[in-house]
């Protein structure tokens, strides 16, 4: 069955790193969060609907609440992954393996966390005057 992202629903605008608004533009000046010199710095408009990604100045501090979010299902998530498949695992051992792929896949939480918070204020539009 394929996986039925359509464009209009918020999550295709999550995954795909597209704005918001039109679900067409990108939302990242680089698509690559591992790209470390500008990783996850947004655009200021969308290149496509010229829908302005900053309501106010310090919009994307409120990220951090959506980060922390990811970083605790990321932890929560591993504590069951241990439970169901080991559950014979060292403690530091443990500890370990969820800092190393919470340092590994924080670039990625980071940049999820700036999509999500701004699709959460954001609602998908389309593009204005588009031929149909
Ligand atoms: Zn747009």
């Amino acid at each position: 069955m394929k996986f039925g992202l359509k464009k209009g629903q918020k999550l295709y605008s999550i995954l795909k790193f597209k704005c918001p608004h039109c679900h067409e533009g990108e939302f990242f000046e680089n698509r690559n969060p591992y790209h470390l010199s500008n990783m996850s710095t947004t655009l200021d408009n969308c290149p496509k609907c010229g829908r302005k990604f900053s309501m106010e100045p310090g919009f994307y501090y409120g990220a951090m609440y959506v980060s922390y979010a990811l970083g605790v299902a990321h932890i929560v998530s591993f504590i069951v992954a241990e439970k169901v498949l080991y559950d014979q695992m060292e403690f530091w051992n443990f500890i370990f393996l969820v800092g190393f792929f919470l340092v590994l896949l924080t670039p990625l939480y980071y940049a999820l966390s700036k999509i999500i918070w701004a699709n959460m204020f954001f609602n998908y539009k389309g593009i204005k005057n588009e031929k149909s």
